[in-house]
């Protein structure tokens, strides 16, 4: 059996290329019987950028509703809030004494952070550590990650050894990353990828019209209406294929093909689709946000589970590095 975890963080509501590119996927694996799957939301990774409490609530409920919305089975499964279960931090600042400065001084994301953000903390600098502690904690054979996150993830597996090597034996399980190369990056309304940090995210769960807003944002060229279109430079269509079925968006593309039809025309679709394609994950999604206590309870037991099993974990650490156990 194979043990996946994946988490997304609550810095905002999940988006269109949080859902395609990593909480649809997922779902998925977690589908196969050979599979058990730990799903968490890092709210302790979102302080990092994030420091208005009452929207990091909301945003961590919107996070827990997109699981739920797509069919996660937390019965079968594990689904907690990482700031739930204090073993994560216990376990980071273990491994923050086995992370070589260099290492995280080196990683692409804070070079990248810290070049854009006018808040560069500590927080952001060992971020990659707290991630190494989600992982290990929960003895994860399998993180399955988009390509940006091959570093962290390499580094998770450089501390466990580390940590391995130095306190004299097996005490932690080395993760793999499984990088699926047909993952595609989603691209935003920009035309960059789809990102909280760059706002030009679709929310799929916004009230129709201000879902339209959104969409007639998307970027296109200057083609007048009459004129037949490049489908597969245009975001919109871009977009409109990664969700329709294989004929609708061959008869999108021959639309653009033939001239006569719009970019507004386009839009339009996309907006109908969106609609038609996500009804029941929007009506899910909705009825979790105002049903608060429900998805409470749903996070209070994933938590005890996770509990019970970080807490192992952090009993073979504390008795290796002489804490007692
Ligand atoms: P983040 O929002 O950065 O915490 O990302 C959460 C998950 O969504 C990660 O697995 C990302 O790889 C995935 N993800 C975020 N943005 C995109 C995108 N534009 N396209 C594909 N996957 C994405």
């Amino acid at each position: 059996m194979a043990r996946i975890l994946t988490g997304i963080q609550s810095s905002g509501r999940p988006h269109l290329g949080n859902i395609l590119g990593a909480i649809q996927p997922a779902i998925e694996l977690s589908k196969d019987p050979a599979n058990e799957s730990f799903f968490f939301i890092a709210d302790l990774h979102s302080l990092t950028t994030l420091k208005d409490g009452q929207l990091r609530h909301e945003y961590v409920k919107a996070i827990a509703a997109t699981w739920l919305a797509f069919g996660f089975d937390t019965e079968r499964n594990v689904f907690w809030r990482q700031s739930r279960v204090q073993e994560h931090t216990e376990l980071a600042w273990y491994l923050n004494c086995f992370t070589p400065y260099p290492m995280l001084a080196n990683a692409h994301s804070f070079k990248d952070k810290s070049e854009r953000l006018a808040d560069v903390n500590a927080g952001l600098f060992t971020y990659p550590v707290l991630q190494a502690a989600d992982i290990l904690l929960y003895d994860a054979n399998l993180v399955p990650v988009g390509k940006d996150q091959k570093q962290h993830l390499e580094m998770s597996k450089d501390i466990a050894s580390a940590v391995n090597r130095q306190v004299g034996s097996e005490i932690l399980v080395l993760p793999e990353s499984r990088i699926d190369e047909r993952l595609m990056v989603i691209p935003g309304i920009d035309g960059m990828k789809m990102s909280k940090s760059y706002n030009n995210y679709i929310d799929i769960f916004l009230p129709e019209k201000d879902l339209l807003k959104v969409i007639k944002k998307i970027v296109s060229d200057s083609t007048a209406l009459e004129d037949p279109k490049k489908p597969d430079t245009d975001i919109t269509f871009q977009l409109y294929s990664l969700i329709a079925p294989d004929e609708q968006t061959q008869e999108m593309r021959e639309n653009y093909l033939r001239g006569g039809y719009g970019y507004g025309h386009a839009k339009k679709a996309l907006h109908e689709l969106i609609l038609e394609k996500f009804r029941e994950p929007r009506k899910i999604f909705d009825y979790y946000m105002s049903n608060e206590e429900e998805l409470e309870k749903i996070l209070v037991a994933g938590e005890e589970k996770a509990r019970a099993v970080a807490r192992k974990t952090i009993s073979r650490m504390r008795q290796a590095l002489g804490f007692g156990s």
